[in-house]
């Protein structure tokens, strides 16, 4: 089964508040653009959803795909 992981959605401001709270140093803002999750990185805790102004960060467990 898939693990939990953060996803964010196109509406992002970039504002960098899931930046801070994560523990783990899994989330960023690419180029001051848009937050970006290391999935490698995410343990799917939920602080950076819990602390989004904007409401885009979803946790979600997906499958991978394989192709
Ligand atoms: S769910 Fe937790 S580990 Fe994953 S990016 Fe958000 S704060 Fe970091
Ligand atoms: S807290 Fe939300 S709006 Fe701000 S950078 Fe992170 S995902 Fe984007």
């Amino acid at each position: 089964m898939a693990k939990k992981k953060a996803y964010v959605a196109k509406d992002c401001v970039a504002c960098g508040c899931c930046v801070k709270v994560c523990p783990l140093d899994a989330i960023s803002v690419y180029k001051g653009l848009y937050a970006s999750v290391d999935t490698n990185k995410c343990v799917g805790c939920g602080k950076c959803a819990t602390a989004c102004p904007a409401q885009v960060i979803t946790i979600e467990a997906k499958e991978a795909v394989l192709c």
